[in-house]
């Protein structure tokens, strides 16, 4: 196996390559953006943030709220929503529940509104159709079932943020700990047509209040209209997801998950079962490679950690009997999704917003703006 001496990518992985300076092209991305995102000086953090409070107060238009946060408890969404607590600002967090949330994370969100006094709204999917569309991912065998959590909390947020007329969305997506991306392993979120197909084929109940979005939509919102502008609030701060959980453990009596995106009991199970059983993905090695990148771990410490099993052996077996339970799946339709060959999500789309007349249309309609 041949891995990269900086970070922890291999080519296990199918997009992976060594290049000519001897780091993997995902080391080599990273260094070449960086500078975007990162290194600011103390005096420059200041003043960004200083400037995204004045955007965003300058260009207030609801009576209420100046901005909409999503929060899911987990540390970049929580840090967002302490900044803007710093800064003063008077967001509404939303808050989905997609019926799977950990005790760890409910506390969470729970102490941050406490402490902050932000007005939030819940928005709890219709348990029937949510795991209808999850039973409907895994009969496709397709890697990114997250996609459809993160689709709904999106595309509820925009259509929200039009209704109410709040112009900006803060957002947690970052680069300092999210900046690879690897094709094969996921699918745009923002695109309904694919969950839609997969639904249709292999889904049993009607589609009636699942949050829906099109990446057209989206661009007509953000670009034509203007009506909303999402900014990635983490991008501004020389974000550190270590330094952000010690600050949120103090100021909120936050709790850690002891992992990325284990704050539901799906993510930890998918993450650390499924991915790597059924498509022998291991998520970590994405994860801290990232880290490594942003100074918050060292290749040996993660090397140490891909090491061990993704979940504890000794709780597997009651971890299977809780999810096939939660979903009602039978044993042989779990046995069955596990045993099946993995598909790709372009088997089921061609993502006609990748296609050059898309590409075409965005590129004039962005120069006549
Ligand atoms: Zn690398």
């Amino acid at each position: 196996m041949i891995s990269c001496p900086v970070c922890i990518m291999n080519d296990s992985i199918k997009e992976f390559k060594m290049t000519k300076t001897n780091i993997c092209n995902f080391c080599a991305e990273w260094e070449k953006q960086k500078h975007l995102y990162t290194n600011f000086t103390q005096n420059k953090i200041s003043q960004n943030l200083s400037n995204i409070k004045k955007k965003i107060i300058g260009s207030k238009n609801n009576k209420k709220y100046d901005c909409v946060i999503g929060l899911s408890g987990g540390t970049d969404s929580s840090f967002v929503v302490y900044h803007a607590w710093k800064l003063g600002l008077n967001p509404i967090i939303i808050h989905m529940d997609n019926g799977w949330n950990s005790k760890t994370s409910n506390h969470n969100i729970n102490k941050i509104l406490d402490r902050t006094g932000f007005d939030y709204k819940t928005l709890i999917l219709d348990w029937e159709e949510f795991r209808d569309l999850q039973i409907s991912f895994l009969k496709a065998g397709v890697p990114d079932i997250e996609l459809i959590t993160d689709h709904a909390i999106f595309a509820y947020i925009i259509d929200f943020a039009v209704k109410e007329n709040i112009k900006f969305i803060l957002s947690g997506v970052n680069f300092a700990t999210e900046h690879s991306t690897i094709n094969s392993w996921g699918w745009r979120k923002d695109d309904f047509n694919h969950i839609k197909k997969i639904h249709k084929i292999f889904g049993k109940h009607k589609l009636k209040t699942f949050p829906k979005m099109y990446p057209f939509k989206r661009f007509y919102y953000e670009n034509i209209k203007k009506k909303i502008n999402v900014i990635n609030l983490l991008d501004f701060i020389n974000y550190n997801s270590l330094e952000a959980k010690e600050i949120l453990k103090k100021e909120f009596n936050w709790e850690n998950y002891g992992g990325k995106h284990r704050e539901s009991f799906f993510t930890m199970f998918f993450q650390g079962y499924i991915l790597p059983e059924k498509f022998k993905i291991d998520k970590r090695i994405l994860h801290l490679s990232c880290m490594i990148r942003n100074q918050e771990i060292t290749r040996d410490k993660a090397l140490e950690i891909t090491a061990l099993p993704p979940l504890e052996s000794q709780n597997i077996n009651q971890y299977v009997n809780f999810f096939k339970k939660k979903l009602q799946l039978s044993n042989d339709e779990f046995v069955k999704i596990m045993s099946e060959k993995p598909k790709r999500h372009s088997d089921y789309d061609i993502d006609i917003y990748n296609n050059w007349v898309f590409q075409l249309i965005k590129k004039t309609v962005k120069k006549l703006l």
